[in-house]
């Protein structure tokens, strides 16, 4: 079983990134700048964007977090990015989820202009990325996508399923492996057979929420398991799939932690480059 080295992947690419990012700061004489907005003080949010913070100035990205408190008016935030929108030394803007409940989430996300979206959540990137156009691709379905490409090159008439049908995860990653030629099933809470339907996959993405889920006589010998999900338990953090057991049926699986994770830090970095070079044709 190969066990997909998130970490690992994660380090080789922002060591590509970092020698891009010299490579144009030579052509153009200015490095891409990402600009995270943080409201609010939950833990989770935070722990994020210090390590997307540590990551940027990792790859020599100029990077800026502005904070606000949970209770800053809509107004407040959506007058800032427009801001930014504006500021051309800014290459990415990226609005930390969750959001306090007063402040509309899909208005946030439709303020910040579809060229600077690194989390490629703004309606204009989702209808360029199921129409096959360049758009900003979603960090962690990104990610997946890019550690599936190296353990299978050429997915064509692959089965691909996806558990779970986020706007985050399951439709973005249905997308990419569309693109990619395979034939793709996106399952969610009210699908009838879930077991029955990864028995037929060659690559399962399981974005849930629910703690190892995905057992070994779900899985397909020699399949592809990527594990995107993230549960707090007992046991420590664990993902949607039974680690133990599926390792021994799986071609390739994701470890949780280790996995998905880093991969789709290091993705945020790869979308505020690919925004700067766009600017720049
Ligand atoms: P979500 O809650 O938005 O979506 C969950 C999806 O799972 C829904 O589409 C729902 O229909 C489906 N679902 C629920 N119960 C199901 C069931 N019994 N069978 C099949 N499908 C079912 O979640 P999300 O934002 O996509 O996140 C999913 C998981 O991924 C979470 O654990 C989250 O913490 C994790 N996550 C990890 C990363 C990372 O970087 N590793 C990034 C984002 C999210």
């Amino acid at each position: 079983m190969i066990l997909i080295d998130g970490k690992k992947a994660a380090a080789e690419l922002r060591e590509e990134l970092k020698q891009e990012v010299l490579q144009l700061k030579a052509k153009h004489n200015k490095v891409p700048g990402l600009t995270v907005i943080l409201i609010g003080d939950m833990a989770p949010s935070q722990i994020y964007v210090r390590n997307k913070e540590k990551s940027a100035n990792e790859v020599g990205l100029k990077s800026e977090v502005i904070k606000y408190p949970e209770a800053v008016e809509e107004k407040t935030v959506l007058d800032k990015i427009e801001e930014l929108n504006k500021d051309e030394n800014i290459s990415g803007i990226l609005v930390q989820l969750p959001l306090p409940k007063h402040i509309d989430k899909q208005k946030v996300i439709e303020t910040i202009l579809p060229e600077k979206d690194v989390d490629g959540f703004h309606p204009m990137n989702v209808g360029n990325l199921s129409s096959g156009y360049e758009s900003s691709v979603p960090c962690t379905p990104l990610g997946c996508y890019l550690m599936i490409k190296k353990i299978e090159p050429n997915l064509s008439g692959k089965k691909a399923v996806m558990i779970g049908r986020s706007n985050l995860n399951g439709k973005p990653m249905a997308q990419l492996l569309l693109k990619e030629n395979c034939t793709v099933t996106i399952t969610h809470s009210k699908t009838k057979d879930l077991k029955a339907e990864c028995l037929e996959a060659d690559i399962i993405v399981a974005a849930v929420g629910i703690p190892e889920l995905v057992k070994a006589d779900w899985v397909k010998k020699d399949a592809i398991v990527i594990d995107v999900g993230i549960n707090k338990t007992e046991k420590g953090i664990v993902g949607d799939v039974a680690f133990d057991e599926v390792s021994k049926v799986a071609k390739a699986l994701t470890p949780v932690p280790g996995g998905v994770g880093p991969m789709t830090i290091a993705c945020l970095l790869k979308n505020t480059i690919e925004c700067f070079k766009r600017s720049q044709k």
